[in-house]
């Protein structure tokens, strides 16, 4: 018996091998394709069409995710060989026409007429998802808007490619030892082994992150700083890499679909479903927050240029930043690993949101698993005592897995059936060495918060319809749950609780906790800047750019928002593949990463005011937001735990900028 085949809560990870993912998946697509057709000829589709893929859905995600964690090369073959026919048959589902017909009929129904609540706003979205795929133009229309996303597909993988080449296109030699004043010995031997790998001597230097951001922070030589600096802001530019085309291409084929979709422009058809709902709202957001921290932005680059000396150029402000950084606060971010012993963290978060959200955290033994350093958690409530889900956590590297940190959902419950949830929870962190326990920077402690907060919107959801349920939320939303969790890494009560020396069993001493609060809020001003200016500018280009040389374009926009003149060969927006390496990627969206801050600093406000452990706010959030998935508007779901709409104060507040 295949083990993929059956959706079973106890995965058996022990039993799933490679060679049942191809089998299994086949047998799935063909019985989903015959629950289409049953789907399709049904009196209530919408129903049917929320349980049709249930099976294959499970498959895929368990498969996934041991491509992930446990991959072997017949597995990432087996993967990579039902991946395509898999993503066709969902892709092709808002554009079946037959399906789209069934749904109008329903739509029409006194049934759906007299529809309320969950099942309403999943009506209403699965309507509009089909107009947003074309469902309502006329067949000329119809294979235009093929065209234009087989086009998109094809020039956005086309400019991620060159961002790739590029990058790996640079390199820079370094042979004088005395050049390298001022690099922590880490990025040294990291240049050293990257030379030795290309059989040359001396200290290779690249535009990827580590190398990138070693150099940037602290390379004593400004000219070196200079050139890496230069070359990294000019990628893709020229042949055989030049994506100047594609960037203006890639905007017109977007506004053209849609405006074809009958929408203004690209950020009002992204934004749509989200809770910005269009471009206006998005960019006012922007506006607002930009007049907040203008003047802060100001300051902090003019005490910047006094603490160097002089007027700064681009390739010195990361370098000078990280002096003044170390001269004012004197923190070493390792100084608190000791008091991070990992079981200690996880126990001290098990207790805080237990006590908040009213749940129970309990481990479990004897769950198959994917690899021996898996745990099991059951959740519990805590009032009734119902068993709510599973997860699996999977903390540590191996050379099996991925790397990053991340939440994800093997099986959506659903409420009236008390059917239980099972998620999981990943990270790559820092592993136990020389017989001590797992030892984590406050960093990795604030990832471990982020994707609970993730892993519980899924396991406390409390959704009839499972396509609405968990975190299936809009882009701008989804990030509340998790970001939220962060916050209680920060505050004494809470801190103390999951914090304690791993031989002392102390709590992290005053003055320690102080200086990690004010590094903090350093230069929070320019990276708040940094971000907006991003923000700013994808919306410019998705909104009113009007086939202007894009690099000159932009150029033009970021400046007010740079810390320093930017050259006039700055051309970052070549290589920002979060716009365009895929067609719709973070295109118009960009906002979202201020938008998803604010929620969560305002939110974070009723515990303030309540207390941090505070049950009553607890609970509204569980009930309120945790358990609500997508089933009503994220805006009214937000206004109905805060009373208001989101201000965006404590986001300032907390960043010192207020
Ligand atoms: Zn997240």
């Amino acid at each position: 018996m295949n083990p993929l085949l059956e959706i079973s809560f106890r995965v058996p990870f022990d039993q799933i091998r490679a060679e049942h993912v191809e089998p299994a998946v086949d047998e799935l697509l063909a019985d989903a394709a015959k629950r289409l057709e049953e789907t399709i000829a049904s009196d209530r589709p919408l129903h049917a069409l929320d349980v049709m893929t249930e099976r294959l859905d499970y498959a895929m995600s368990v498969v996934r995710h041991l491509e992930g964690v446990a991959t072997t090369p017949e597995l990432r073959a087996a993967y990579n060989a039902v991946q395509p026919k898999v993503s066709a048959f969902y892709a092709g589902l808002p554009l079946n026409e037959a399906l789209w017909k069934a749904v109008q009929r329903y739509a029409a129904s006194d049934e759906a007429r007299a529809l309320t609540g969950t099942m309403r706003r999943f009506l209403t979205k699965t309507v509009d998802n089909f107009k947003r795929h074309g469902a309502e133009l006329d067949p000329a229309g119809k294979a235009r808007l093929k065209e234009i996303d087989v086009e998109l597909a094809a020039i956005t993988t086309k400019f991620s490619e060159h961002v790739l080449d590029s990058t790996n296109q640079f390199e820079l030699l370094v042979t004088d030892e005395a050049k390298l004043a001022g690099l922590p010995p880490t990025a040294v031997a990291a240049a050293r082994a990257s030379a030795e790998s290309k059989s040359q001597t001396g200290w290779r230097f690249t535009l990827h992150a580590p190398s990138y951001m070693a150099v940037m922070t602290y390379l004593d030589d400004a000219a070196i700083r200079q050139q890496i600096w230069r070359a990294y802001n000019t990628r893709a530019v020229a042949e055989p890499y030049d994506n100047r085309p594609l960037t203006a291409k890639i905007l017109t084929l977007r506004k053209e679909k849609a405006q074809l979709l009958g929408f203004r422009d690209f950020s009002d058809l992204v934004l749509d479903d989200r809770m910005a709902h269009n471009g206006t709202r998005a960019q006012q957001f922007l506006d607002n927050l930009h007049a907040k921290t203008e003047q802060r932005f100001v300051e902090e680059n003019r005490e910047l240029a006094a603490f160097a000396g002089r007027a700064l150029d681009p390739w010195d402000v990361g370098y000078w930043s990280e002096k003044q950084r170390a001269a004012l606060y004197d923190f070493d971010e390792e100084a608190l690993r000791p008091y991070f012993p990992l079981d200690r963290v996880t126990a001290g978060m098990f207790q805080i949101f237990g006590r908040i959200f009213g749940i129970r955290v309990t481990e479990e033994q004897g769950v198959p698993v994917w690899d021996p350093a898996v745990r099991s958690f059951a959740i519990h409530d805590g009032s009734s005592g119902a068993f709510l889900g599973s997860f699996y956590a999977d903390w540590f590297p191996r050379e099996n897995k991925r790397g990053g940190a991340w939440m994800d959902a093997l099986i959506t419950g659903n409420t009236p059936e008390g059917k239980p949830h099972l998620g999981l929870i990943c990270g790559n962190l820092t592993p136990p060495v020389d017989g001590k326990p797992a030892l984590l920077t406050h960093r990795e402690v604030e990832t471990i918060f982020h994707e609970f907060g993730h892993l519980l919107h899924h396991l406390l959801s409390r959704v009839e319809v499972r396509s609405l349920a968990g975190t299936s939320v809009a882009w701008d939303f989804v990030e509340l749950p998790s970001q939220i969790m962060e916050n209680w890494c920060w505050e004494r009560e809470s801190l103390d609780l999951l914090a304690r020396h791993f031989e002392t069993g102390a709590a992290i001493p005053e003055d320690l906790f102080q200086k990690m609060k004010r590094a903090k809020t350093f230069r929070a001003a320019n990276a708040q800047m940094r971000q907006l200016g991003f923000a700013y500018v994808d919306l410019a280009l998705h909104r009113e750019w009007k086939g202007e040389d894009v690099i000159q374009y932009t150029r033009r926009h970021l400046a007010r928002f740079a810390p320093a003149p930017l050259p006039d060969d700055y051309a970052m927006i070549a290589g920002f593949t979060h716009l365009f390496a895929s067609p719709v990627a973070y295109g118009a969206g960009y906002y979202s990463y201020k938008w998803a801050e604010v929620l969560d600093a305002d939110a974070f406000t009723r515990f303030r005011k309540e207390g941090v452990f505070s049950e009553t706010a607890g609970r509204d959030f569980r009930e309120k937001i945790l358990a609500r998935g997508d089933s009503e508007d994220p805006a009214e779901l937000y206004r109905s735990f805060m009373g208001r709409d989101p201000d965006p104060s404590a986001l300032l507040e907390r960043a010192g900028l207020a």
